[in-house]
């Protein structure tokens, strides 16, 4: 399903078990975080499909995801009938306010003109009370991972929908990139304790994540609405979380003249909307950055229940240091979000030996030597990874937990240590959505799962079935 190649020492030239997912899941997840949207793969069905199996699997939401349903005819004579039929039976079976349109391998390899496409098809509409806004994405599987495919269909949205010459507002906007329900879900509390108005987006906090429902949803509830999505072109500014963003997708684009803002750098550009670009916020310094931020909007103190957050999470590191430090760690997943984790680990004493991301960005040892002032410049830090070179890595790393999604659940298993689920996709534990990586509150949740995963390590191994420590 995923193409590019690593070169590691000794290892065979092509990606073995890739650390990504392709891009068009990165747009669906996007899309399901706008009110009223169905997204449609203009590719073939196995995209769809494999797509939605991740995303429920993980989720354990009903996703539904149309397809252009690419076949042998299609590939050699263009799949416009196709694409028409296919926004015809979305509109008539779920009337959508949005159809979020990504693209996949095949109908990219073929040269398919998306843009013209719906063009014709708005032309065709035109008038028609049903139809709804069209927002496309070009996101072929081998330009980048899921997270490109993320970041340009943030993007695309906000450059279709965003409104011009509109009076600037008091608001503000939050591209909080790709973090759980749950980690949207504490963002709002945050920034609302500020007072602040805000727009956040993608929103899948309820689509991915809903209440028990009286009756079924064809669209399940939940999402940025797009009145909002329009007036972020009016805001007072943006934040945007993530060092490296789409640089994977610029990378591997094969038209590489093209360069894809993300959304915050594209608002800033093109509405004159200051931008800020942060990391995620996790751990302590970088929580604070965001707090920072969140002040000077504001021109309010955070409020002391977050104060105390801070004070409590400072406390459990004093309390959960013995546990943590010298400990060696191998940590892999999306590049922000690995980031992020490394400078939770150095914040707790824990040293990372492998640093892996399948993100085909290209900076990121460089983000994290700088980042981290030079600590981590004798660590592998490698784009591009795969598992299996992972696994190889491992024995002379000699780890002593392993942090990052399910896919590395064999290597844990094999070396008998423990692995920390974060990120996605997690399809071996329960809860995944509500799993809270942001924020003081997120950094507790993650300290005490790295705490008690070294604990819980400790004690099965022991051979006195001691029950307290
Ligand atoms: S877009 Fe390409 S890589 Fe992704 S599922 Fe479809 S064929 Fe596979």
């Amino acid at each position: 399903m995923e193409s590019s190649t690593t070169k590691m020492p000794g290892s065979a030239a092509s990606v073995r078990n890739a650390c990504k997912l392709c891009s068009p899941l990165g747009a669906s997840l996007v899309f399901k975080g706008i009110h009223g949207c169905i997204p449609m793969i203009h590719g073939s069905q196995g995209c769809a499909t494999y797509i939605r199996r991740y995303i429920i699997s993980h989720f354990k939401e009903p996703v539904d995801i149309a397809s252009t349903n690419f076949s042998e005819e299609t590939t050699i004579f263009g799949g416009h009938k196709n694409f028409n039929l296919g926004l015809d039976n979305i509109i008539r079976q779920y009337r959508p306010e949005v159809i979020g349109i990504s693209s996949a391998c095949l109908s990219e390899t073929i040269g398919e003109d998306v843009n013209r496409l719906i063009k014709e098809y708005r032309q065709m509409n035109w008038g028609s009370e049903l139809l709804p806004e069209l927002v496309y994405a070009s996101t072929p599987g081998y330009q980048g991972t899921h997270i490109d495919g993320f970041h340009e269909t943030v993007s695309a949205t906000i450059s279709t929908l965003a409104v011009k010459d509109a009076k600037v507002g008091e608001h503000i906007n939050i591209f909080s990139g790709f973090v759980s329900p749950q980690d949207i879900r504490h963002l709002k509390e945050i920034i609302s304790s500020f007072g602040l108005d805000y727009v956040l987006f993608p929103d899948y906090s309820d689509s991915l994540d809903n209440p028990n429902w009286e009756k079924y949803h064809l669209i399940p509830p939940g999402g940025t609405l797009v009145s909002d999505i329009k007036r972020t072109g009016a805001a007072r500014g943006s934040i945007e979380f993530g060092y490296i963003l789409n640089e994977g997708a610029m990378n591997t684009r094969v038209n590489k003249a093209k360069q894809v803002l993300t959304a915050g750098e594209w608002l800033e550009v093109n509405r004159n909307i200051p931008y800020h670009r942060i990391g995620m916020p996790i751990g302590i310094k970088e929580t604070d950055k965001f707090f920072e931020l969140l002040e000077w909007f504001s021109n309010k103190p955070t409020s002391q229940k977050l104060k105390d957050e801070r004070g409590r999470l400072i406390d459990s590191y004093v309390d959960g240091h013995k546990y943590t430090f010298g400990k060696r760690a191998i940590i892999y997943g999306e590049e922000d979000l690995v980031i992020g984790m490394v400078l939770l680990l150095l914040e707790i004493g824990i040293e990372p030996v492998l640093i892996a991301s399948g993100g085909t960005g290209g900076r990121l040892k460089q983000m994290i030597d700088e980042l981290t002032e030079g600590k981590t410049k004798d660590v592998k830090i490698m784009n591009n990874m795969d598992f299996e070179s992972m696994n190889e890595m491992a024995d002379e790393l000699k780890p002593d937990i392993i942090i990052g999604h399910s896919k590395g659940y064999y290597i844990a298993r094999r070396l008998n240590i423990p692995l920390v689920r974060i990120g996605f996709p997690v399809h071996d534990r329960f809860g995944a959505q509500r799993l809270q990586h942001l924020g003081y509150q997120g950094t507790m949740q993650l300290f005490d799962r790295i705490v008690n995963a070294l604990i819980e390590y400790k004690q099965e191994n022991s051979p006195i079935g001691y029950k307290y420590i």
